[in-house]
């Protein structure tokens, strides 16, 4: 069998100090959820991870913010509108007080 490459090596020291990183946090949050009595919320909930489509393995999105997996892109669209509409309004009063006032 030949001698594993300088990248090889690498590659493995890599994949091993990863994985007992991942041990370290694992067990970080293990130790943290035997101090405190909190309910685990929906974020922590491996079923609602497992099915959120905006959030990684761990519950957080690609910003790193902590997911509660409810999408809000339709009622975000929503509000922009209606913001929109508001927005339009004052300024269709604006331009008529203007208009009013310069006359
Ligand atoms: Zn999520």
């Amino acid at each position: 069998m030949p001698e594993p490459s300088r990248d090889q090596l690498h590659g493995q020291r890599v994949a091993a100090t990863a994985a007992d990183r991942r041990q370290a946090y694992d067990d970080g949050v293990a130790a943290w959820h035997d101090q405190h009595d909190e309910p685990p919320t929906a974020h922590h909930d491996p079923h609602a991870i497992a099915e959120c489509p905006l959030c990684n393995a761990d519950g957080y999105t690609p910003a790193n913010r902590i997911c509660d997996h409810i999408d809000r892109t339709q009622t975000t669209a929503r509000g922009r509108t209606l913001v929109q509409a508001e927005l339009d309004k004052i300024r269709d009063r604006k331009i008529t007080h203007t208009r009013g006032g310069a006359a």
